[in-house]
């Protein structure tokens, strides 16, 4: 508007454009102030494994001794752990800037997941755990295969990584409409309700109780919903604390471009 034309005709209309403008502000300082928060978490989630392969590379250097296989293992362990950290932040953040680009192709589901639950079998088998598939679907799915094998490895690995001995693991499938369902069911400790509305943000862990140990950065999940929304479908999870959890996805099987 000109200058000497008043954009408002009243009070309340400047009341509104000073709340909007307040409200665009305070969004801006949350963003900036997650941002700071986000570049924390990766710098602490590098530091550890760094420090670790400084350290024990240096006392290695000081020997000066013959270095044995066994010596290298945890090392190249470390160079793994971080190329994964660094490989999902990236995936991450082209998924939530919408710059992922999915290679979709036709490929028939049930080989698919069978697959995916024999690549996680060793992981199962170390704790005992069954892993079952339920249900059929026979026909051919229009995904980008990768990037929802990843989703189902975090959502399996998490079942097996977080269900006690002994548990139990079940991927159960159905389609009706154009749309499939994948549940993964697990019946370890659950999620309490108070901290199941933070999961899917990245970096998110729940403490307490569980050994740090046990888990990645808390970034799983976080690469699955936006996967499975690239895809154009929805991703939710029910859990009871002593029970156990369900992850529900459901995807259409020809999504649109
Ligand atoms: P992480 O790398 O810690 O596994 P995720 O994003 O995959 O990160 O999961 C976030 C958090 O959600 C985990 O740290 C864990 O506390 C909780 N969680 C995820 N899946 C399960 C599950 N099946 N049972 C219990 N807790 C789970």
């Amino acid at each position: 508007p000109h200058l000497n034309q008043h954009p408002w005709r009243d009070k309340d209309e400047f009341a509104e454009v000073v709340q909007s403008l307040n409200q665009l502000g305070k969004r801006i300082i949350k963003e900036e102030k997650l941002r700071g928060h986000m570049i924390a978490d990766i710098a602490h989630e590098l530091r550890t494994p760094l420090t670790i392969l400084r350290s024990q590379l240096e006392t290695l250097v000081l020997e000066g001794k013959a270095v044995s296989i066994q010596q290298l293992i945890p090392l190249v362990d470390e160079t793994i752990h971080m190329q994964r950290l660094i490989h999902d932040l990236q995936e991450l953040s082209l998924a939530e800037a919408n710059q992922i680009s999915l290679k979709r192709s036709w490929f028939g589901f049930q080989a698919w997941l069978e697959e995916i639950v024999d690549i996680l079998k060793t992981q199962a088998i170390e704790k005992e755990i069954k892993v079952e598939i339920e249900g059929r679907i026979l026909n051919e799915v229009y995904w980008d295969s990768s990037r929802m094998k990843q989703v189902l490895i975090n959502l399996l690995g998490n079942a097996i990584k977080y269900t006690e001995h002994g548990g139990k693991v079940k991927v159960a499938v159905c389609q009706a409409q154009g749309i499939v369902k994948i549940q993964v069911i697990d019946n370890g400790p659950g999620i309490p309700p108070e901290k199941l509305p933070y999961i899917f943000q990245r970096f998110y862990r729940v403490e307490g109780s569980r050994n740090r140990s046990l888990g990645g950065a808390g970034l799983g999940l976080a690469i699955a919903k936006e996967f499975v929304e690239a895809h154009k479908g929805s991703i939710g999870v029910e859990s009871e604390c002593g029970e156990g959890t369900t992850f529900t996805i459901e995807l259409p099987v020809f999504p649109d471009e």
